[in-house]
């Protein structure tokens, strides 16, 4: 079983350098699937109430033999349950599907700017970390104007920013605002997906050059950046290969050459928060 390092959140909470994503597994295969992932040694599961797979990750994680303590379980409000009390009913909905009397890592899912109430969930979700039913607070798709609208109305900054992160979309940027204030980068879509960049000269000079395959070459590149990629994968095999990535880094020189792989307009479905709403 692989052992997975460990990074510090601004709470103190230990987040494992690279999880396992859950999407879009469902029912009896996503029970499968994140009992498999327990037993390779991913320790950070991400789900999230528009996923439908809470409850299967729920039965894993009553079925697993790894301590209760050992696992940071994450999931994510969706935009429909934006609002104060309307966030509050959501978390003890994800309560009641996973099982848990506490949740590690809540997330609000997409800002919905439309919608002008993330402010208002915010609030609910430092009462419900204040209160102990959640150990770390955080975001997705979040940009740096969202994140500093946070910040100036409650005055605290979200621990983590689950955003898209890939070769073609590398978020530099946003990457080195988190760092400066402390903010945990999460990769969603870390392989990019169904574009996947496996093919790239780049990627394949590097993955040879480490004795790697080219996906492992993508997850040790968000590793070095300092990112915490979540793939998923339905596949022991592959489950495997993505958590064998703690035996060797990529230079500041390939980093670069990777990062160069990236274009303005490289995300995957033209997820942009200012524009993009899921409800
Ligand atoms: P991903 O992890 O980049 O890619 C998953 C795809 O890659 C699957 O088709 C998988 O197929 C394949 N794959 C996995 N490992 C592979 C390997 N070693 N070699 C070749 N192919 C491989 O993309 P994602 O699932 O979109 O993102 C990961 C997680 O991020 C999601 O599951 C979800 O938890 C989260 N997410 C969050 C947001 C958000 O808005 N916050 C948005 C999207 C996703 P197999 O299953 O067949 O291996």
């Amino acid at each position: 079983m692989t052992e997975i390092p460990t990074r510090q959140l601004r709470d103190g909470q230990a987040l494992p350098a690279l999880g396992f994503g859950t999407y879009p597994l469902r029912g009896a295969e996503g029970t499968a699937a994140v009992t498999s992932a327990l037993e390779k040694g991913y320790r950070l599961i991400d789900t999230a109430v528009n996923y439908e797979n809470e409850d299967a990750v729920g039965a894993a994680l009553a079925e697993t033999p790894v301590h209760r303590s050992d696992i940071v379980v994450t999931t994510k409000l969706p935009g429909r349950h934006h609002g104060y009390d309307e966030t509050l009913a959501s978390f003890e909905e994800s309560q009641r599907r996973l099982g848990l009397d506490v949740i590690d890592l809540y997330l609000i899912h997409w800002p919905n700017p439309s919608v002008d109430k993330y402010v208002d969930s915010w609030r609910a979700m430092i009462d419900l970390q204040k209160d102990g039913r959640v150990r770390s607070i955080g975001v997705s798709n979040f940009t740096v104007d969202f994140l500093m609208r946070l910040a100036a109305e409650t005055g605290v900054l979200p621990a983590v920013n689950q955003v898209e992160v890939h070769p073609y979309f590398p978020q530099t940027e946003l990457i080195d605002f988190h760092r400066e204030h402390d903010i945990v980068t999460e990769a969603w879509s870390p392989l990019g997906k169904a574009a996947a960049p496996y093919n790239e000269d780049v990627i394949v000079k590097i993955a040879e050059s480490h004795g790697v395959t080219p996906a492992q070459a993508v997850l040790r590149w968000h590793i070095d950046r300092g990112v915490i990629p979540i793939p998923k994968s339905a596949d022991a095999s592959r489950q495997q290969q993505n958590i064998d990535v703690f035996g060797f880094s990529l230079s500041e020189s390939e980093i670069e050459q990777i990062n160069a792989l990236g274009t303005p307009d490289g995300r995957l479905f033209g997820g942009d928060p200012v524009t993009h709403e899921e409800m």
